[in-house]
């Protein structure tokens, strides 16, 4: 009986990773550099992916490792608890065909919430605040024609929700809709985009810019957004992450007390636990094994090996035998994005001594400033989110002046904030997590060169994590790609 067999039919979890592998029997000095632990699957990231995969592994009998290099579980899921409350700094909005999100929610007895009514937003643009309902007439709207109405956050939707070319969301990888893999600039140009029309839209795209970033991606991404939504053609929806309103036929929820705590919950319905603060640095295969060794020298064996990290992470780890061909090169160039945001608190409702919108967006470094209700409505946090290059750019500050740098743009662009936002917690998700990004982009002409081989096993490691999606945003299709790879795996263990 082969050990895999017996780990499924006979041994616990707990007694079959208790089990030292080759120098169990040297003396205790010197233990360490040689001892190992062995499972049937070493699972590389805790976050959603990962711990997707090594649920449904788990849920097939065979025995898993979660190897983190945080000291959390949850990756892009993070939750902050601020005085004000849970605050997700990563994902957050739950879309109405998030299936396998839902599903673990409700098998794990997370509870799921309606997020809070959006906040009005206001402009910032051309050095003037202008309330949304002025913006149309604005001397600085310096938009054309059609485009005059539409809010200037709202720009992107504008342009790439309205008659999506894609007929569905499978289609992306096909022939057919290989000429929209251009930029997203050019495909906005060609829909009559004026320069104006470009400039406002660069801020709100999650992209590094429009000029890079791939129109057929995010026509993908929208497209999955439309499905079943009854207005697609609304000119003005905002129909962006955490950003619905009822109006626009979504129907989205969030987690009580903040996502990070289904990550939690995943880990804790494992049978054993997840190991944190252990960065890989290598995974080797030879033959019928899987080596895999972290930072501290601990190595660990298994048949096979899933990454559920960021190609911008996985890169960094010594693979043997080495990545080829395309997926060498998606894993070693693809673009990771970045995101910073700066939570704040105000002291004091200084919103209603302007433009009377608490939210705003602004053509400035600090882009985006986003208020938070809780459920009675009340604001109780402000939240600056910088996107893209821009967010690179803060980057190169220090990181202890990011939050004063906003503060005082807060104060020049409004004058009635001064002295009336406090920073509470900066976060970029390049700079501050292990996930090293806030997500995967295409740039133009990267589906048609990398798409389908992304998710591609090679060897014994199969490859998860959003940036291996393939019909699915964000988080579900970060739990549906862990439960993809946990399935490639018991197929070969047959
Ligand atoms: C600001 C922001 C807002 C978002 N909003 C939404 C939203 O509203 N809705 C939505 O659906 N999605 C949203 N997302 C996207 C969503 O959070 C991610 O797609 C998803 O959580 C990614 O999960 P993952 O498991 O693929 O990767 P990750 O969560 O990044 O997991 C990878 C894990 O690997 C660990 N790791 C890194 N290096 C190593 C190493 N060497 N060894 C071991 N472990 C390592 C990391 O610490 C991390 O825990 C948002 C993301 C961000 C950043």
């Amino acid at each position: 009986m082969t050990r895999t067999t017996l780990s499924k039919r006979a041994l616990s979890r707990r007694s079959f990773n208790a089990t030292l592998g080759a120098a169990a029997s040297l003396p205790l000095l010197g233990r360490k550099a040689f001892a190992f632990e062995s499972a049937d699957v070493i699972v590389v990231g805790a976050g959603l992916a990962g711990l997707n995969a090594a649920l449904n592994l788990e849920s097939e009998g065979y025995s898993v490792i979660v190897l983190e290099a945080a000291d959390y579980v949850g990756g892009r899921t993070r939750t902050f608890d601020f005085p004000a409350g849970p605050t997700n700094a990563g994902g957050q909005t739950i879309g109405p065909y998030y299936a396998r999100v839902r599903d673990l929610a409700d098998r794990l007895g997370v509870p799921l919430m309606s997020p809070p009514g959006r906040i009005a937003m206001g402009n910032y643009v051309r050095g003037e605040l202008v309330s949304s309902a002025d913006w149309p007439n604005a001397k600085v709207n310096k938009t054309v024609g059609a485009e005059r109405n539409v809010q200037p956050g709202a720009m992107e939707f504008f342009y790439l929700s309205n008659n999506n070319p894609l007929p569905d969301v499978e289609s992306w990888t096909e022939a057919e809709q290989a000429h929209l893999d251009v930029s997203i600039a050019r495909y906005m140009i060609n829909k009559g985009a004026s320069e104006e029309a470009l400039r406002l839209a660069s801020i709100t795209m999650n992209v590094f810019s429009l000029s890079t970033g791939s129109a057929l991606s995010y026509l993908r991404d929208i497209k999955r957004l439309q499905w079943g939504i009854a207005n697609t053609n609304n000119q003005n929806t905002r129909a962006t992450y955490g950003a619905s309103t009822e109006d626009d036929g979504f129907e989205f929820s969030e987690v009580v007390g903040g996502t990070q705590r289904l990550c939690e919950a995943m880990a804790g319905a494992l049978k054993g636990e997840v190991r944190l603060n252990q960065p890989v640095r290598s995974i080797s295969m030879t033959g019928d094994d899987v080596e895999v060794k972290t930072v501290d020298g601990s190595r660990f064996q298994s048949k096979y090996v899933v990454s559920a990290v960021p190609f911008s992470v996985l890169r960094n780890i010594e693979v043997f035998p080495h990545f080829e061909g395309r997926q060498k090169d998606a894993i070693r160039q693809s673009a990771h994005g970045n995101t910073v945001r700066v939570f704040m608190e105000p002291t004091e409702p200084f919103w209603e001594d302007d433009i009377g919108e608490a939210g705003l967006y602004t053509d400035t470094a600090i882009e985006r400033v986003f208020a938070r209700s809780n459920e009675e409505g009340e604001i109780i946090g402000m939240d600056c989110w910088v996107n893209g290059n821009a967010a690179f750019r803060l980057d190169q500050l220090p990181s202890e002046s990011v939050g004063e740098f906003v503060v005082d743009s807060m104060a020049r662009i409004r004058p009635a904030s001064k002295g009336k936002l406090k920073v509470i917690k900066v976060h970029s998700w390049a700079k501050h997590s292990a996930s090293g990004c806030c997500r995967h982009v295409f740039e133009a002409g990267q589906v048609g060169e990398w798409a389908d081989v992304m998710a591609k096993p090679h060897d014994r490691l199969h490859l998860a994590g959003e940036q291996t999606r393939s019909i699915e945003n964000g988080m579900e299709a970060a739990a549906k790609s862990g439960e993809r790879a946990a399935f490639e795996i018991m197929e070969r263990f047959g």
